[in-house]
């Protein structure tokens, strides 16, 4: 007949299968709802959708200005070759205006060509922010199809070996069952230890002769003297 310690070693084979892929399935659901990579590649795109607002404005507002100058400078000429104007004093100041507004014209022009690069690299900025997210999400949907097909893969492994947990429950004695039930907490979810060349292979202490017979016998639950596991032999 089996021994009832075998058959708890069994069971601890079991739990720690079952250990094993409940903390593999957290850390999937944890790679799941992680999305702090596509949330700081979201705030990029929008810093930089951002940026670009004031540099438009300006070249906007410089082109308004260009434009000014250029008008006010071909109504001043206008009048100035009308040949309207015949005072000298007058004549003179207006040829010193066209000559101030030809100035004034090439300074904006200067800071427009600028203000228009400024455009230009805000939305290059925004262009690779945009790429970047694209990138990250596809990347992100690839793997995060590869860690649903592992969930499904895993849950349904669960389930056969919580068929097996219960079968395996089945002809193990409900006072046996309790105490590997209390000691599992305590002993690192591994409650049973096999008893290897007369030492308990999980604390590597050496048992006492009558000891290692009782729990070759197998009769009754033997616990290593030392960490309290149940030992079993085989
Ligand atoms: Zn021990």
């Amino acid at each position: 007949m089996t021994s009832q310690a075998y058959l708890l070693y069994k069971l601890q084979e079991i739990d720690l299968q079952i250990l094993k892929l409940e903390r593999r399935d957290k850390e999937l659901i944890r790679i799941l709802r992680d999305d702090s990579n596509l949330l700081a590649a979201q705030e990029a795109l929008t810093k930089a959708q951002i940026a670009l607002k004031p540099a438009e404005t300006r070249h906007r507002d410089l082109s308004l200005q260009v434009k000014g100058v250029l008008d006010k400078r071909a109504a001043t000429e206008e009048r100035l070759y009308s040949g309207s104007i015949t005072n000298p004093k007058e004549l003179q100041d207006m040829q010193n205006e066209v000559a101030a507004l030809g100035r004034r014209h090439a300074e904006l022009e200067n800071q427009l060509l600028e203000a228009l690069i400024a455009v230009e690299e805000a939305q290059a900025a925004i262009q690779a922010a945009q790429t970047a997210l694209d990138k990250l999400q596809a990347e992100r949907e690839a793997s995060h199809a590869a860690v649903k097909a592992e969930g499904r893969e895993l849950r349904a492994q669960l389930k056969t070996l919580k068929e097996q947990r219960a079968a395996a429950i089945a002809p193990i004695d409900e006072q046996n069952l309790r105490i590997y039930d209390e000691l599992k907490p305590q002993k690192n979810h591994q409650p049973v230890s096999r008893l290897v060349e007369n030492s308990c292979s999980v604390c590597g202490i050496e048992q006492i002769a009558t000891l290692v017979q009782a729990v070759k016998q197998g009769d009754k639950l033997v616990q290593c003297k030392n960490c309290q596991r149940i030992l079993v032999v085989f």
